[in-house]
């Protein structure tokens, strides 16, 4: 893993409308270890011109609290402010445990409160932070994302991401602590039939997406990424159909209340009221 330092200017990055109902997205890194196949960062600038290969090398981000503090003052002069973290990295990336950038940013935010935190993970390092996720007062989602429960096919599609019991566990040790959480099955890979229960032991609400929904290109992305190859090898081709999300959502019907079911970007739009909150 190739490790290298930046001193950015700012933190928040305008969204320009292209998360729903964010005003702002913050990346504590560049570049995520996690390299999941499937990731459409592969196919965006920030990806395409490095030499490097996505997944091998992380830029840290370096923070310091009185600088991101004034940003934060300042944009919420300005307006709303909703912060989607992260769209292009995972904040909770093995670099995180040692450079704890994230958690500077939110030690921040827990002082000088944003309207709405998202916040987007693979790994269970996130739990190190629920310490501070208690302090925000109710305008708060911790997602993870869980795939699958069927660690051979994890290791096929990311292998470099943290294995899907310990997500599992973090995410339930954040859940009964209290946190509004949900369980981001985006994208969607083959599960057992077990997979819907498993989930509904550890969070009130998922966000179902697939590889053509999900990868902004309306599955062309997940084409070039070699998507309909690895479902091959999976042996596992009729779950790489536009049309098998409907088989997903019925399965999850089973188990989880409709109004807790989301799907595609409805699983990543801020609350609009508390009574949303599940
Ligand atoms: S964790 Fe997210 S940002 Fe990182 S490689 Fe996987 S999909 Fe891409």
């Amino acid at each position: 893993m190739e490790i290298s330092y930046r001193n950015p200017k700012a933190f928040l990055t305008k969204t320009g409308g292209f998360l729903e109902g964010y005003e702002y997205s913050l990346n504590p890194y560049i570049g995520c270890s996690f390299g999941c196949k499937y990731c459409y960062v592969r196919k965006l600038p920030v990806s395409l011109f490095r030499k490097e290969e996505w997944g091998t090398w992380v830029d840290v981000k370096q923070a310091s609290k009185e600088s991101f503090a004034k940003e934060l003052k300042k944009a919420k002069e300005k307006g709303p402010v909703r912060i989607f973290m992260s769209s292009s990295t995972d904040p909770y990336q093995g670099v995180e445990s040692n450079e704890k950038i994230t958690r500077l940013l939110l030690e921040t935010m827990t002082e000088i409160q944003p309207d709405f935190l998202f916040v987007q993970t693979r790994s269970p390092l996130v739990k190190r932070d629920l310490d501070l996720f208690k302090k925000f007062n109710g305008n708060l989602l911790v997602s993870m994302t869980i795939e699958t429960d069927r660690e051979e096919i994890r290791k096929l599609f990311s292998p470099g991401a943290p294995p899907l019991k310990a997500r599992m566990n973090a995410l339930k040790l954040l859940t009964e602590n209290g946190i509004t959480t949900q369980a981001a099955a985006a994208p969607v890979l083959p599960y057992s039939d077990e997979f819907p229960k498993k989930l509904s032991g550890i969070t009130n609400r998922v966000c179902l997406d697939d590889l053509f929904m999900g990868d902004g290109a309306n599955g062309k992305r997940s084409i070039k990424l070699g998507m309909e190859e690895l479902h091959q090898e999976a042996e596992a081709e009729e779950w790489f159909n536009r049309k098998h999300i409907h088989q997903v959502v019925k399965d999850f019907e089973k188990v989880f209340p409709a109004e807790n079911i989301k799907i595609n970007k409805e699983g990543f739009i801020p609350f609009q009221e508390a009574s949303e909150k599940t």
